[in-house]
């Protein structure tokens, strides 16, 4: 009998029946507030009825044209749409399926931009399972280890990451832009780093807001040498964290920003956006694929964004996530294995320690595993595999985050003595 993969080892038991807005029904009748939205993709709740009627619509017309052949009506909608929340002077966009494919378009821009082959990621930093996204990934052994080499060119510098270090966030900062510098004259010099490529909030790699300071000295050091500053909006963007952009917290504008997850409620659909004299750099040819840009997905894209617009969803996870974030810290105040408890808007996370303040990842799994019980539905993640983060859908109402969190309590309070 043919079964699935080991790669597809699941974290939960649960087989999805349906689902609408935060909620899951399982097809053993019982049923999860979900607070992973899909790992972050259903921004508008499951199944919201616009996006589903929007699909169903298109679906009907016209399910798939390869974009460098027929164009179809849903990209020019969805392309005149983004023009309306994409930071100024972003006035080109190139579309594919999944975050790591745009991921992929952005550093063959950026190579092909400067004619230089590094690129700068770092520490912690998460841009996806391909082989060149893997080789800028470092938020966890796993996602790069065994099948090397991977891509060359690809520089490693340190994230800020205060609460590891045990520092306060100027210090970590200070102590980051000091290691950047220094990479720049040992390692790769100005001539040969074609850009730099960071997430707003560091996702699969602890949700570490990156501090607005870090941010703007990343673009004030690619400004300085000629080089692309891309933004990973990927997990961050389209409201998530409480503003439309991720890096909106600071004042720091990229010259590539990548969009996926959230951006069509579950349809795979990401977007590669740049100024267009840059993105006149490549060449037709140089980037695409089959599916890129499908009508299907950018029919619910353009539904997504209009949702968000209509139902202020991006004030939503501003204020829900303010609600969240209070819970959290009061939930925190008794209980020292929450080592920290951070995020922005409906992007928060909990990252569990020991008694010493190491990193307690068997604690985190558990709390996933006892949330279970609970009929709340989390993910873990960190470097270290010692965060849970919980992503509401930007929907959430106030009486499902209360709900949520008197769920979590009870998780924490299932694993408590078992973790101390
Ligand atoms: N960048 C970031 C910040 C992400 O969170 C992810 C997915 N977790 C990716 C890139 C890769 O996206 P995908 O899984 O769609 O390839």
């Amino acid at each position: 009998m043919t079964s699935l993969s080991p790669l597809l080892k699941q974290a939960t038991p649960v087989v999805v029946d349906t689902a609408l807005g935060s909620w899951i029904n399982a097809d053993d009748g019982k049923r999860y507030l979900d607070f992973t939205s899909g790992i972050g993709v259903t921004s508008t709740g499951h199944c919201h009825p616009d996006v589903v009627a929007a699909a169903r619509e298109q679906t009907g017309k016209i399910i798939h044209a390869q974009y460098t052949t027929v164009m179809h009506k849903p990209l020019l909608e969805l392309t005149e749409k983004l023009t309306g929340v994409l930071p100024a002077g972003l006035d080109s966009v190139y579309y594919a399926n999944s975050g790591s494919e745009s991921i992929e378009a952005s550093i063959r821009l950026a190579r092909m931009a400067t004619g230089r082959p590094n690129i700068i990621a770092f520490h912690g930093g998460f841009h996806g399972r391909t082989v060149a996204a893997a080789s800028l990934t470092t938020a966890g052994t796993k996602f790069r280890s065994g099948f090397s080499p991977i891509m060359g060119g690809v520089q490693i510098a340190p994230f800020p990451y205060a609460f590891r270090y045990g520092w306060d966030e100027d210090t970590a900062v200070d102590f980051a832009l000091r290691e950047l510098d220094y990479l720049l004259k040992s390692i790769s010099s100005p001539e040969d780093t074609a850009g730099f490529i960071i997430e707003p909030v560091l996702g699969d790699g602890g949700y570490l807001p990156t501090p607005p300071r870090f941010l703007e000295g990343v673009r004030e050091r690619a400004d300085r040498i000629g080089a692309v500053l891309i933004i990973d909006e990927v997990q961050a963007g389209v409201g998530r964290t409480g503003k439309f952009w991720g890096h909106e917290y600071s004042a720091a504008k990229p010259d590539i920003l990548i969009t996926a997850k959230g951006l069509a409620s579950g349809f795979p659909i990401s977007a590669m956006a740049a100024g267009e004299d840059l993105m006149a750099k490549g060449w037709p040819g140089s980037q695409g694929g089959t599916y890129g840009g499908n009508a299907v997905a950018a029919a619910a894209a353009v539904a997504t964004l209009g949702v968000v617009e209509r139902e202020g969803l991006v004030e939503n996870a501003r204020v829900r996530g303010d609600q969240l974030r209070a819970g959290l810290e009061k939930l925190q105040a008794s209980r020292p294995f929450m080592g920290d408890v951070r995020g922005l808007g409906l992007m928060q996370a909990v990252e569990f320690v020991d008694e010493d303040g190491e990193p307690d990842a068997p604690a985190a799994a558990a709390v996933q595993q006892a949330a279970v019980d609970q009929g709340l539905l989390l993910l873990t993640c960190g470097a270290l595999g010692n965060v849970v983060r919980i992503i509401p859908a930007l929907v959430a109402t106030e009486a499902e985050i209360d709900s949520g969190l008197s769920r979590f309590e009870g998780a924490l309070d299932a694993v408590r003595d078992v973790s101390h």
